[in-house]
């Protein structure tokens, strides 16, 4: 099974791709994660990358490619993929479309996390993480048990670089400029599945699997 999530930052889509992955034994591939571990790392693909992702911009396409490419090919032997924050603009789309194509694969459903912009810029500027094990707070609907440490690790909590004000100003309009036009995109291809995001988490997962349930017996 493939299945793409399709939404702005902040709609939700790494807290419900780790949630669905574990429900649905899926691979998640976050382009997101994959490109903070390379920077984590200082890898060559992370040193490229690091500036654009500070500043809120998209990591050039070829990059990207290049690297989802790797990581489908290293799990393909899985029962399928949830993509998370892949494809972002019409290029990557036309790309995955052709590498599919030639892997005889077919995308099952894209599935769009629509939220209001106000939703995003509270959601995002609340957010903080544990650099340790990655675990997600949000101040002041989600909150750690002690103030400012992880739960899990006694971890101090960080903020992403990108969730900074004027970088979140960036990242929500490469959203409107470069990635919305994919929810017309899928839309006319008959796959996208669109989901109210401005709810709870739980009721957020809920219609998704109630949505794929529906896809894998058609
Ligand atoms: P969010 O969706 O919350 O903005 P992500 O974790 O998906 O966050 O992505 C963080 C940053 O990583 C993006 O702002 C961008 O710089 C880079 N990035 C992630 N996925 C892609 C992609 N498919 N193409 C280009 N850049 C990407």
């Amino acid at each position: 099974m493939i299945l793409i999530l399709l939404g702005a930052p902040g709609s939700g889509k790494g807290t419900q791709a780790k949630r669905l992955t574990e429900k649905l034994g899926l691979t998640h591939l976050s382009t997101g994660d994959i490109l903070r571990e390379a920077v984590k790392a200082g890898t060559d693909l992370g040193n490229k990358a690091k500036g654009f992702m500070n500043s809120g911009e998209l990591v050039p396409d070829d990059l990207i490619i290049d690297m989802i490419t790797a990581k489908m090919e290293e799990n393909a032997a899985g029962a399928g993929f949830m993509l998370d924050g892949f494809p972002r603009n019409l290029a990557q789309a036309e790309r995955l479309s052709e590498i599919f194509e030639k892997k005889n694969l077919v995308i099952d459903q894209v599935i769009y996390l629509n939220a209001p912009e106000a939703e995003l810029v509270k959601r995002l500027s609340g957010r903080f993480y544990c650099p340790q094990c990655n675990a997600g707070y949000n101040y002041p609907m989600h909150l750690p048990k002690n103030e400012g440490v992880c739960d899990n690790e006694g971890e101090k909590l960080l903020r992403r670089p990108d969730d900074e004000e004027d970088v979140v100003q960036k990242r929500l309009s490469v959203y409107r400029e470069q990635t919305s036009p994919l929810e017309e995109y899928y839309r006319s291809q008959g796959n996208l599945v669109e989901i109210d995001a401005n709810t709870s988490p739980d009721q957020v997962t809920e219609e998704i699997i109630s949505s794929v349930s529906k896809v894998k017996t058609a």
